[in-house]
């Protein structure tokens, strides 16, 4: 029972209520002779069921609310899911359960045995006895998306059923997915590292390791052995001011595999073979000593970045004898944070995850999407480098980038062939790429007068309740807002149907 779409009803009984209550107290008064005192009460009274008019227009006749049941949009939106702390280190994990779930007892819900995606450990303690509803979702009708942001539409397939997913490809544009990146004609997407937080997946963070002292496996392994990195509960440290480079290298393999699809039927689970290349590696620095510096190396397949850091703050990206140098605001020594990222084909080194990169350097610029499209099956490499330097690294978190996929059977439309979108179509896909159900497998195009508006937020429970980031790259001018029918009209519709995903 989706109770808030009663919510507006709800609200215009109180306001006719009201209504009834200040007529009956004006005429009363009116009628008392005491005509000053009910011009009064009917003054203040209109004043105050404006404000509520005004107030419920703002919050119910542009807005839609809705439930999401399903975790097409995870782990940005859940579906109905429950809640697991991995037994090893008390990382806590939202886990989908499939809209009918009506074979999950308690008994079921109680512990699974899988890979904790933090610290390796091997067995999830559900939280709670029930499952949890989706997310409730915020849309603004009517407002005009542009590409990246979450929208809601009726489903091209059964129109009486409302989807939110990312607007991805606008009308006239030929789209095609390879490699897991989105390639606009013939270009690839680039997002800039800082762009699209909620795209960038969790994989890994050692403050995990903090609550799990005595696991033998660590992400984070120093190559060769027995070199002067040394751990200690989330930190890492490094203790050689006269030696040459060494590495701390990331043994987990990025794939695009997620625990939120556990329970997902087999083609939805994610498949571990599918490696993800695009990576971002988060530090935060305790202290740094010494004339050295520290630094990065990505490497997938023949193709090998490599980001030097210099005690002065000099920074120098390296991709085939190219090189790209910058400089960053302050020395290593008094910096907090420092990030490297790969995504889209871009590397980029910088000092905080919200602001724009000190250094970028395009490694696959804008190629032609069938030109050399990057393999899958191989994994790829990341390691955090150190010379000549007393470092602590009090934290390291590590995150891929969303990875759409392509290589389902029945996932067809612009996949194994570009698709060309119509004067009026749109193309959208999931978050959670394995597990959605979204303009890949359409035959029938999404359309621009489908699209009610933007998901604005989450508003309901009230722990998860947050705001969407704004699509931050702006669309072409050819994109105009939908056309639609009248806000009231919407609403309308909106409550008739039934929402689904
Ligand atoms: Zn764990």
């Amino acid at each position: 029972m989706n109770w808030i779409l009663f919510l507006p009803w709800a609200l215009l009984l109180l306001l006719m209520g009201l209504v009834v209550v200040l007529l009956w107290l004006a005429l009363r008064l009116f009628s008392a002779r005491s005509p000053l005192k009910g011009a009064f009460v009917l003054a203040i009274g209109t004043i105050a069921i404006a404000c509520l008019a005004v107030f419920y227009v703002q919050l119910f006749i542009f807005r839609h609310y809705f439930q999401v049941p399903t975790g097409a949009m995870a782990p940005a939106i859940l579906g109905n899911h429950a809640n697991y702390q991995c037994a090893t280190c008390a990382f806590s994990l939202a886990v989908g359960i499939p809209v009918d779930a009506t074979g999950f007892s308690q008994e079921r819900l109680r512990a699974l045995v899988v890979p904790c995606p933090y610290c390796g450990g091997d067995r999830l303690l559900s939280l709670e006895p029930e499952v949890q509803g989706g997310d409730h979702i915020e849309v603004e009708l009517g407002a005009e998306p542009r590409r990246w942001d979450l929208v809601a539409f009726h489903a091209p397939e059964s129109p009486d059923k409302i989807y939110v997913k990312r607007l991805v490809g606008l009308p006239g544009e030929k789209l095609q997915i390879v490699g897991g990146d989105l390639f606009i004609d013939g270009r690839r997407l680039v997002k800039a590292p800082e762009e699209l937080p909620d795209l960038w997946l969790l994989a890994n963070d050692t403050r995990f390791y903090a609550s799990a002292p005595k696991l033998a496996i660590s992400a984070w392994m120093p190559a060769p052995d027995g070199s002067r990195w040394r751990r200690e509960g989330a930190s890492w440290f490094f203790n050689g001011e006269s030696s040459g480079e060494e590495r701390l290298e990331f043994g987990v393999s990025l794939s695009d595999q997620d625990c939120y699809n556990v329970y997902s039927q087999r083609a939805g689970r994610g498949n571990p073979d599918v490696q993800v290349r695009d990576v971002l590696i988060e530090c935060s620095l305790g202290s740094f000593s010494g004339p050295g510096g520290l630094g990065f190396h990505w490497k997938h397949g023949d193709r090998e970045v490599r980001a030097t850091l210099e005690a002065s703050g000099q920074v120098e990206l390296s991709f085939e004898g190219t090189k790209a140098s910058g400089r960053l605001s302050r020395p290593l020594s008094e910096l907090k944070t420092v990030l490297f990222a790969f995504r889209d084909g871009v590397a980029a080194v910088l000092e905080s995850a919200e602001r724009p990169a000190v250094l970028q350097l395009a490694v696959d610029p804008e190629e032609l999407a069938s030109a050399s499209p990057p393999r899958e099956d191989l994994p790829c490499q990341v390691a955090i480098t150190a010379r000549q330097c007393k470092l602590a690294i009090e934290r390291i978190v590590v995150k891929r980038d969303v990875h759409y996929r392509s290589d389902f059977r029945m996932a067809e439309i612009g996949t194994r062939q570009p698709m060309v979108l119509g004067a009026d179509e749109c193309f959208v896909l999931g978050d959670n790429s394995p597990n959605s159900f979204d303009s890949r497998f359409w035959r029938k195009a999404l359309t621009r007068p489908a699209i009610l508006g933007m998901a604005r937020g989450i508003a309901w429970p009230p722990a998860r309740r947050r705001a969407f980031g704004p699509g931050a790259i702006p669309a072409p001018a050819s994109w105009s807002p939908p056309r639609r029918g009248s806000p009231s009209l919407r609403l309308w519709s909106s409550l008739v149907h039934r929402s689904g995903l």
